[in-house]
C-alpha cells in the first residue's frame, strides 16, 4: 500500500513559495552592479610591498583589524625584510613585535613556519599556486586567496572572511556557515573574472554598510534585494543618519 505524502505546514509552504530565486541571474547581476558602483576601486587594505609582506600581513590579520596590522608591519618589515630574517629571529622577540595583533604566539609560530617552508621548499619565494600556498604553516584557503588575488592577480577562489560570510548569508548567496562551503557556493554564483574584485567589494560592504551588529540598511544599495532578518535591527534609520 502506498504511503500518503506528508503534508507540509501551510505557513512553511507559503514561505517557500514566496521565496525569490536567490540565484536568479538578474538578481545576481543587480548585486554585482550595485557593488561595482559602490566600491569601484575596492582593494586589499593591508599595506605591503610584495607577496611575502602580504602573506605575513594576512597571517597577522586573523582576528585583528587591518588598521592594527598596518601599525605593526612597517617596523616589522623594516627590521626583518626577508623570509631568512624572520625565520632566524628568536620566536619570543617576534612574539613581542606582533603582540598587539592578538594570538601572537600562534601567529609567530605560523609566520616562522611559513618562512622556513618558503626557504626550504620554494627557493625563498612565495609560491603562486593555491595547492602550494596551503601547504605553508598557518595558511588556509582564505589567506592563500588573498595572496593569489592581490599579489599575483590570480583568481583561484574567493576570500571568505567574517564579512564575506555574513554578507553572503544575508543576501542569500549561501545558506552555509562553513567558510569552505560558502566559498564553494559563491564560486558557483560569481563569474570567475569577478572573484578578486567581488572579494574586496564584499569585505568593504561588510565593514562600512552591512555591519555585523547594526547594518546600515537605509543606505544599502541592495536593500530591496535583501530579505535578511537582520534588517530589522537597523530600521528605521537612526535620527541624523545620512540620507
Ligand atoms: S539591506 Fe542591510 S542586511 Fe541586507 S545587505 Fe544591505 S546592509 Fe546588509
Amino acid at each position: 500500500m502506498k504511503k500518503k505524502a506528508k503534508k507540509r505546514p501551510l505557513a512553511k509552504a507559503r514561505k517557500r513559495a514566496a521565496r525569490p530565486d536567490y540565484t536568479a541571474p538578474a538578481r545576481l547581476e543587480k548585486i554585482f552592479t550595485a557593488l561595482d558602483t559602490l566600491f569601484p576601486a575596492a582593494e586589499c587594505a593591508l599595506r605591503h610591498e610584495n607577496a611575502f609582506q602580504l602573506l605575513v600581513a594576512t597571517i597577522l590579520s586573523a582576528q585583528c583589524t587591518d588598521e592594527r596590522v598596518n601599525k605593526v608591519t612597517p617596523e616589522l618589515f623594516q627590521n626583518h625584510p626577508t623570509p631568512q630574517d624572520l625565520a632566524a629571529l628568536d620566536q619570543k622577540v617576534l612574539e613581542q613585535e606582533i603582540r598587539s595583533t592578538g594570538f601572537f604566539r600562534n601567529k609567530a609560530k605560523s609566520i616562522q613556519g611559513a618562512c622556513r617552508a618558503i626557504l626550504e621548499r620554494f627557493g625563498g619565494k612565495v609560491p603562486a599556486t593555491l595547492d602550494e600556498l596551503v601547504e605553508l604553516p598557518g595558511v588556509a584557503r582564505k589567506t592563500a586567496n588573498v595572496v593569489l588575488g592581490v599579489a599575483f592577480g590570480r583568481a583561484e577562489g574567493i576570500v571568505v572572511d567574517t564579512h564575506v560570510l555574513r554578507v553572503s548569508r544575508r543576501l542569500e548567496l549561501t545558506r552555509e556557515t562553513d567558510p569552505a562551503k560558502v566559498e564553494r557556493d559563491l564560486m558557483a554564483l560569481v563569474p570567475r573574472k569577478k572573484w578578486i574584485d567581488f572579494s574586496h567589494q564584499v569585505i568593504h560592504h561588510g565593514r562600512r554598510v552591512c555591519r555585523a551588529r547594526k547594518p546600515l540598511c537605509h543606505v544599502c544599495p541592495v536593500e530591496k534585494l535583501c530579505r535578511s532578518e537582520d534588517k530589522t535591527r537597523a530600521f528605521p534609520p537612526p535620527a541624523g543618519s545620512p540620507p
